[in-house]
């Protein structure tokens, strides 16, 4: 366990410096900075093409940074592989599950349990999956499948979790009963979450904070609370509306954790 920074704020378990990130050396996020506490959930927001998986992908080890610093606990990870960084508790979800198709639930949550890995605190945060165990993952249910997906990625109990588009073509109920589960894991095993997800009002109920990308550059952070009460300004992100964006952020009232001002990306 990491000591906490000072008595009463919770370690950066990932931070991210001016990253730079993209394919064949052309940058598509730039200047990327961010930060994931300890026992916090933090929603990276955006319209489509942002550059969220690109992030998400680059902080796991799946892409080289074009530049920048990716430390975790303090420590370079920048360019180590993703299956170097799984095993020194980095866990990725990506889009599209990565599970074994021919395998079953228990197979597949045994695979990823390796030595130390625990399958049957993942089954009291997911109990629907104690049903599944004898059945092969390519058979299940598209809700199912992503709750094995998110068992198998905190099976180990990781530092961090990258979480990408999680609901991807699951029905609201599914990633209403599944956004709670990451929000127990960050509470109750201490792990530093960061979720990319598109139900956007569901995300902001259980992060603590929030990061909007535009263009491949963060645009804004704020608290989860402050998103929520400011759809406006979320929306305007979204659209890539900056100069009536910076206008909505100055409505806000710093002292009560607001938003920060938009940067523009362009
Ligand atoms: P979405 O919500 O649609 O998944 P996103 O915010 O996750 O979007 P990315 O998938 O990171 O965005 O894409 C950012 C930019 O990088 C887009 O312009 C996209 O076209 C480009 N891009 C993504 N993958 C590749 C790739 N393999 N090769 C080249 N360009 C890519």
């Amino acid at each position: 366990m990491v000591a906490t920074v000072s008595g009463s704020e919770p370690a950066r378990v990932v931070e991210v410096e001016a990253l730079d990130a993209g394919y064949n050396g052309n940058p598509v996020v730039r200047d990327l900075s961010l930060y994931i506490r300890e026992a916090e959930v933090v929603a990276l927001l955006g319209a489509n093409g942002a550059g969220k998986t690109t992030t998400l992908s680059t902080i796991a080890g799946l892409q080289r940074p074009l530049a920048g610093k990716i430390r975790m606990d303090g420590k370079d990870i920048a360019g180590q592989s993703a299956h170097r960084l799984a095993r020194g508790g980095l866990s990725l979800v990506p889009e599209g599950r990565a599970l074994f198709a021919s395998l079953t639930t228990r197979e597949n949550l045994r695979l990823s349990a390796g030595r130390s890995g625990s399958p049957d605190e993942v089954l009291d945060l997911l109990p629907e999956l104690r049903k599944c165990l004898d059945r092969k993952a390519g058979l299940l249910s598209g809700g199912e499948q992503q709750m094995l997906a998110v068992g198998r990625a905190i099976v180990r109990r990781p530092r961090a979790l990258l979480i990408d588009e999680m609901s991807l073509g699951l029905a609201p109920v599914v990633v209403e009963r599944l956004l709670p589960v990451l929000r127990r894991v960050a509470d109750e095993l201490r792990t530093a979450v960061l979720l990319v997800e598109q139900h956007v009002a569901l995300a902001l109920e259980i992060a603590d904070r929030g990061y909007v990308m535009a263009h491949g550059r963060l645009i804004l952070e704020s608290s989860a609370a402050r998103l929520r009460s400011r759809r406006d300004l979320l929306k305007a992100c979204y659209l890539g509306d900056l100069d009536r964006a910076a206008e909505l952020a100055g409505d806000d009232d710093p002292a009560s954790g607001g938003a920060a001002a938009p940067e523009d990306p362009r």
